[in-house]
Order: C-alpha cells, then structure tokens, then sequence
C-alpha cells in the first residue's frame, strides 16, 4: 500500500487525462494509472466539437491541439448517386463559442499533448497498472490492482475506464442499453477524396444506394466509416469488401493505401448511477453512443470537466451532496440528449430509398436555409444545447 492521495484516475484515455490535468491544474495530489503500456494509438475518435474545444482552452491544451488538426468550419449531408449536397457552416454558432469549427485530429494526439502537459505539473501516468476493482469505506476508497497484490488509497476514484470498465464492474452496476448486431467499419486511408470527389466537405456525411457512409479529413488521411449491413464483423472487415466499397465511392479509391480497417459494433448504453459514494463513472465506462456526429469521446472530456469542477470545490469545503449534481446533470444529458441524438443521427443516414434520401436531404436544405434553424440546429450538432441545459440542473 502507497501513501493515500485525494483522487485516483483509472485509465489515461482522453477522459481520465482530461480529468487528471483539470485537478492537478487546481492543485489537487492526483494519480492516474492505465492498464496498457501507453497510450492507445489506434484510430478512435477524431472530432473535436467547439465546446470541447473552449474547455481544452482552459487547460491551454486547445492551441496546440488546432496546430496537429485540421479545423472544419463547414460540413456536408451528400447523396452519392445524385451529388447532390447541401452545407452547415458553423459560422451560424460564431456568437455561442470561440470555436465556430469542428477540429478533426486523432484522439491519441490529444492524449499525447494531456501526457506531456501531466508531467509538466509533475504528475506521471503510471502506465502498466490495471486496477481489478474498487471497495470503499466512509471516508475513503482502496483500489485492487492486478499484479503483486498492491493497491492504492484515495479519497476519491473516477473510474474512466472504458467501456468494460473494471470498476464499474466491481460496483455491480448494470450498462443498461443494448448492442446494435450490425457491424460498422473504420477505414483509414491516404486517398485524397478532396481533390477526386467533386465538392466535397472536410466531413461528408453520404447516403448512397449500396449503404450510408461518412468521409472525414485529418491532416494525413481520409477516415472513412462504412456501414456493411453484416453482422459478422470479421466478414465485414474482408479487404476485398472493404476496397470494392471504396471504388464505389471513386473508382480509384480502392487501390490506394490501407492504413487500418477496424470492424466494431455500436452500442447505445448507459449507467443508472455515475457516484456510488467516493466513486465515479466517466466517459465510456458509463456510456456508449453510436459514432455518428462524433459526441463518445466529446460527451466523456464532458464528464470529466464536470465532475471535476465539483470535486474541487468539495474539496475547498463544499459540500460533498454537490457531487450528486454531476449525476442529475451528465445522467440527463447523455440519456435524454447524447444517445438519441446520436441514434437519430444514425437513423438519418439509414435511410434505404433513393427518394426518401433526396427528400431528407431536402428537408435539411431547409433548416440550413433558414437562420435561426440553422444556428439551432448546429448548437445541438455540436453539443452546446446540451451543456446549456445541463446548467440549468440543480
Ligand atoms: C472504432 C471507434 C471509432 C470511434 N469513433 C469516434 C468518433 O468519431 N467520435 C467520438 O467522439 N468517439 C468515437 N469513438 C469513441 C471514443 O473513442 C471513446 O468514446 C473514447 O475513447 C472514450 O474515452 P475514455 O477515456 O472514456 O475511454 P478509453 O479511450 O477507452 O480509455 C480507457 C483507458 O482505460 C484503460 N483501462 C482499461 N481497463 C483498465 C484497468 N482495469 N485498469 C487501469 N486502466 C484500464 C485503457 O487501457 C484505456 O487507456 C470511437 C470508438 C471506436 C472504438
């Protein structure tokens, strides 16, 4: 057993460094342990929406990150066949954040640049340590980690974990929501859609007649999400499925390079309780949304921002029920906004019949059209109506 510090993180993804910067930044003695041997550089998320880039602000983690990413100020709903397409520019939502743009950049960059900001402040990331549960009294938490029967002592634990969550797990909370049995494909490749495909946006999201897809630009590559209509995943990761969907988007895309193929499934999940006493749930260890629009990984540096305001002020004297507010306010929003925002966003782009693809391409050049629409619109595409009502919570 090491000497007990105030909070302990459980995983360095983006959520657990998120939170770890916001406390060690305010003074409060963190660890942050993780299970993997670094940090987790396969493609994941690669949007940052404009709120969540006012709050890396705050952590001066937002410059840098713009200088690796890509700002996307406009974005695209597109019918394949037809061409036709219509633009949302964030310009609408320039009044409502100082980053009117989606930053597109891998997720392990922002993880990179929150390590290297970590040990500025003098805090490690104890990388090779996986905690196997968590047990608490009154006035304190002990954390099992797996190797040599050592644990650590902190007043605090936000499990931020993952989606198989060990802590969540060693709480017996239920990940109510269910699993999609459709598989979806990641692809990344250096094919140059920008320069083959005629009009295109930085973010493309595309109903086609063979299945919906989405093209999203980083700086060295084109991410592309594919929806096969498989449920096998490792039938729908087959390369030459994989590359004839591509000739379908351009005839040359197919034979470009292949960075990664990453088959997953989507899940719409999420716990009933994010405290259980001095432990709490972030980030994917207490939700899973579908991909669509980006808001898994925005919706969890959420949560840690959030549930560490609180703790910092329980922790100058607050009192400690202030704490049950995260759960009233990240419950609310990632049930009744994130998830079937995402879901809906999901939806959208199933849409099977030509027409129907062309009719809701149309009512979206409506709103787009109509200003106040629009800016509504974008404020819930990029998260910021849901942070709003959160305040509004008590
Ligand atoms: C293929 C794919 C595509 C995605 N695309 C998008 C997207 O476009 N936009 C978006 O917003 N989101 C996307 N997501 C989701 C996004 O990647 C996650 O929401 C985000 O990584 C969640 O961050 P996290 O820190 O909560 O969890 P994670 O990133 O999973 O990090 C959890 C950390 O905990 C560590 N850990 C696990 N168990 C233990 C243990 N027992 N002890 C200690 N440490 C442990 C792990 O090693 C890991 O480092 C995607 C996910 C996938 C899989």
């Amino acid at each position: 057993m090491t000497s007990p510090c105030s909070v302990l993180i459980v995983g360095a993804g983006p959520v657990g460094l998120t939170a770890a910067l916001c406390l060690s930044r305010a003074g409060v003695p963190v660890r942050i342990v993780d299970a993997g041997d670094d940090v987790d550089r396969r493609m994941r998320a690669s949007t940052f929406h404009p709120p969540t880039l006012d709050m890396l602000a705050e952590l001066e983690l937002a410059e840098p990150l713009i200088d690796l990413g890509l700002r996307v100020p406009r974005w695209q709903l597109r019918q394949h066949e037809t061409k036709q397409h219509l633009v949302f520019d964030l310009a609408a939502i320039a009044a409502d954040t100082r980053h009117p743009y989606r930053l597109q950049v891998e997720q392990h960059r922002y993880c990179d640049l929150a390590v290297e900001a970590l040990a500025r402040s003098g805090v490690t990331v104890e990388f090779g340590k996986a905690v196997s549960g968590v047990e608490q009294t009154s006035d304190r938490t002990t954390a099992a980690l797996d190797s040599g029967g050592e644990s650590i002592e902190a007043q605090w634990v936000i499990g931020a974990d993952g989606a198989a969550s060990p802590v969540r797990k060693s709480l017996g909370l239920k990940y109510g929501g269910m699993t999609h049995t459709h598989s979806s494909v990641l692809v990344s490749t250096t094919f140059p859609f920008h320069e083959a495909l005629e009009d295109l946006s930085d973010v493309s999201y595309c109903w086609s007649r063979r299945g919906p897809y989405s093209l999203l630009r980083l700086r060295q590559l084109w991410r592309v999400s594919l929806y096969p209509g498989t449920e096998d995943l490792a039938v729908a990761a087959e390369e030459d499925r994989v590359r004839d969907w591509l000739n379908y988007i351009h005839p040359e895309a197919g034979h470009a390079e292949l960075l990664d193929v990453h088959p997953y499934r989507v899940h719409e999940r999420c716990v009933d309780q994010f405290r259980v006493g001095r432990v709490f749930l972030a980030g994917d260890a207490a939700h899973l949304n579908p991909p669509s629009g980006g808001m898994g990984m925005n919706g969890g540096i959420h949560d840690a921002v959030n549930l560490t305001g609180k703790l910092i002020e329980v922790m100058a004297g607050a009192s400690d029920s202030l704490l049950d507010r995260y759960q009233r306010q990240r419950h609310q929003i990632v049930s009744g906004r994130i998830i079937p925002q995402a879901s809906a966003n999901r939806a959208r782009m199933a849409v099977k019949d030509p027409k129907r693809q062309l009719a809701r391409l149309d009512e979206h050049r409506q709103i787009a059209a109509d200003g106040e629409r629009c800016r509504e619109f974008l404020l819930k595409s990029s998260m910021i109506s849901g942070l709003r009502e959160a305040e509004a919570i008590e």
